[in-house]
């Protein structure tokens, strides 16, 4: 599974800082709705852009919104402390997709591997609202909780560790804390390279021979793509 970076641009300055120590999950209250359909509601609102975090789609693919480390505009009082992910779709009325829950359930790992254990609410938990509508998010923690996600469809090694005497380190930000290290001549997936963020790629690799995935950021200078 991969995370596809939407490239989106924001306007004006740039959000207040982000420090995520809890994950929200929203519906769009859309039925077919892109990434770009809400960054452009949301820029109409006076915002920068897109006010999640990320966006997933019915057919389960997940978009980037405003970076990780900016203060996301998806809950009142916890937009300084959170990543919002938005679930295309009314989910009042409608159901989380198969593929859409697998990615969901994948994405919050992703985001748990690179900054630690953290609490799982939906939007109506914290703020007066029904969002996200019927998705049910007493069985979203169980499932996270029994880690039944399989990592690794899409999953392809596209570049190999550089220039590195003894280690590179993985990173959950640019220059951020370091979870993990790569070695020379390890091979991993490059998932993108942010604008935001020049010098750095997001990439995915096999911890320590295992098929189990993990994610986050290295400095581009180490990389080197095939
Ligand atoms: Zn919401």
């Amino acid at each position: 599974m991969k995370i596809i970076h939407s490239n989106l641009h924001f306007n004006g300055n740039k959000a207040g800082s982000n420090n995520p120590k809890e994950i929200i999950v929203h519906h769009a209250e859309h039925s077919t709705c892109s990434v770009y359909d809400i960054d452009r509601w949301h820029k109409d609102n006076g915002w920068c852009g897109i006010g999640y975090h990320y966006f997933i789609d019915k057919q389960g693919n997940i978009y980037t919104g405003r970076p990780e480390d900016w203060a996301g505009a998806h809950c009142i009082d916890h937009n300084t402390k959170s990543i919002g992910i938005c679930l295309q779709g009314r989910l009042q009325v409608e159901n989380v997709t198969d593929a859409q829950y697998k990615s969901l359930l994948y994405l919050i790992n992703d985001i748990k591997n690179r900054y630690g254990e953290m609490p799982v609410y939906g939007h109506k938990e914290l703020n007066q609202t029904d969002c996200p509508g019927n998705l049910d998010l007493d069985k979203l923690r169980r499932d996270l909780e029994n880690g039944t996600v399989s990592n690794n469809d899409g999953y392809v090694e596209n570049a190999t560790v550089i220039n590195v005497s003894s280690y590179l380190n993985v990173r959950n930000k640019p220059n951020n804390e370091i979870i993990g290290k790569l070695f020379p001549g390890e091979r991993l997936q490059v998932n993108w390279v942010d604008s935001d963020y020049l010098g750095w790629y997001y990439v995915t690799y096999k911890v320590d021979g295992t098929n189990k995935l993990k994610s986050g950021y290295v400095s581009a200078k180490y990389i080197k793509k095939d």
